[in-house]
């Protein structure tokens, strides 16, 4: 029998796990979890208790709190949500999405043996790079290609690989930082090189290059300022110079665009990227680029380039340790396929299909949303449908910004507007706005399926607190 009466004081673990109550608990989520949950519980309850002596609960209640305890932990903290941020590839709300179509390949390799390393013709050892390699050559034009981790991984490999222990000349234009940890000068010199600062923030001329080679020079860099931009009495010298300087000189030219795109985006009335051909083109003979960046495909870091520079890269001891596993392969080979028809990429890419929504499609979106959220919302918020800015992110093009519309929250203090927010974020499927000049914006540019927002929109509980 549990007791529906309030308990005098907190119960200790034993006796509580000792209870018939606990023991289908103990049952279902095993007495380790139960163990630690029912400790943490009880710890508050304590506190509660030495604080105000009567606000005790049932042992009913308990068992109760115990049970959505355990509930919690058992769900995946990992787990969809709807980004309406106004953000396409937002780096905290995991970049890039996959199409669904790709998938199965995935679920195929990740399920069964595979031929991941294995030559199926000589029976012998193969090498993983194969799956993709020649797909990445036909759409870069570089003579060979390799894959690790991320973009980040990509710059160390090359650097670490390529310059170990030697000085590397960057214009001081682009020592750049992405999202905190990535810094160029870090990088460097955890890639065992000697960084060489050349030129000013905002002007550097090829004779700074000139003057920063030495005898400890092994190549030359440049880095893509994929996140920001210097303007007014600006110079830049364009990677076709600094290549030719480098091969005058007998050094290599890498060159880290950062995103990078495989076709020209113009053609998608979209602001212009470079692409990793004209850097090729232009004489890089390494390039590095991310795989979930403007590519709409899985994290990775794709190195492009000579031959004979990524072979020496490939056999890099750190490339074990930075190298992507079967389902990122083979998640990438299905979206570099994609490619081969750029005329219905858009179609099948999420990101492209984001990017390229024109502003009728984003108010229909709009107008399907506005009155369910008016009725959801009518005590505490005026809502209507406003213009704004989408940006790209990632460092994909900072400057540029994408026309869209949003639904624009407004409600009586910032209090209110937070808790709605917090609101929105507790919903079965999270959604994420931003908050902008006292407003909460929902930005339809990357909003997937209408009815599964709506439907949701009567669990919206405007008692839970925010942070
Ligand atoms: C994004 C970026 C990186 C890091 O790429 P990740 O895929 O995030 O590891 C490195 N360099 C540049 C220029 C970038 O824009």
């Amino acid at each position: 029998m549990v007791s529906s009466s309030s308990l005098e004081r907190p119960p200790s673990v034993d006796k509580f796990l000792s209870s018939a109550a606990a023991s289908h608990l103990v049952e279902r989520y095993g007495r380790k979890s139960v163990t630690q949950a029912l400790r943490a519980m009880l710890d508050s309850l304590r506190k509660t208790y030495q604080a105000d002596k009567t606000s005790l609960p049932s042992m009913e209640g308990l068992i109760e709190e115990l049970e959505q305890r355990l509930t919690e932990q058992a769900v995946f903290s990992l787990r969809r949500i709807l980004n309406l941020s106004g953000t396409v590839l937002h780096t905290n709300l995991g970049r890039a999405l996959l199409p669904r179509e790709v998938l199965n390949t995935v679920v195929d390799v990740a399920s069964s043996a595979t031929n991941l390393e294995y030559d199926l013709i000589s029976g012998k050892r193969g090498d993983r790079d194969t799956h993709i390699e020649s797909l990445i050559c036909d759409l870069t034009g570089a003579e060979a290609a390799t894959v690790v981790n991320n973009n980040a991984a990509a710059v160390l490999l090359v650097l670490n690989t390529l310059a170990y222990g030697k000085e590397v000349p960057v214009s001081r234009g682009e020592l750049v930082e992405i999202g905190g940890s990535f810094r160029i000068p870090e990088i460097m010199s955890r890639s065992g090189c000697i960084l060489v600062e050349v030129g000013a923030t905002n002007r550097t001329h090829l004779k700074d290059y000139r003057l920063a080679i030495t005898n400890n020079t092994t190549l030359l860099m440049k880095v893509h300022t994929s996140n920001y931009e210097i303007r007014g009495y600006t110079n830049e010298v364009p990677p076709s110079e600094v290549a030719t300087l480098a091969h005058d000189n007998n050094l290599y030219f890498i060159n880290d665009l950062g995103s990078g795109s495989l076709i020209d985006l113009s053609r998608y009335g979209l602001p212009d990227e470079p692409t990793i051909s004209s850097a090729i083109d232009e004489g890089a003979d390494v390039v590095t680029f991310s795989g979930d960046k403007l590519l709409g495909g899985p994290q990775v870091g794709i190195i492009v380039g000579k031959k004979e520079l990524i072979k020496e890269i490939k056999a890099n001891p750190m490339k074990r340790a930075l190298r992507v596993d079967k389902m990122t392969i083979a998640a990438l080979f299905e979206i570099l396929k994609l490619y081969e028809d750029p005329d219905r990429l858009a179609q099948h890419l999420p990101t492209l299909r984001y990017l390229t929504r024109t502003l009728d499609e984003l108010d229909d979106l709009a107008n399907e949303l506005i009155m369910p959220l008016t009725k959801t919302l009518e005590n505490f918020a005026e809502v209507s449908i406003t213009s704004v800015e989408s940006q790209i992110g990632s460092g994909s093009l900072p400057l540029e910004r994408l026309q869209s519309k949003a639904i624009c929250i407004i409600t009586r203090s910032d209090s209110t507007l937070r808790t709605l927010a917090a609101a929105f974020r507790a919903l079965p499927l999270p959604v994420i706005g931003r908050i902008h000049d006292g407003t909460l914006l929902f930005d339809l540019r990357t909003m997937e399926d209408t009815a599964e927002f709506i439907d949701q929109l009567s669990h919206l509980d405007m008692t839970v607190s925010p942070p």
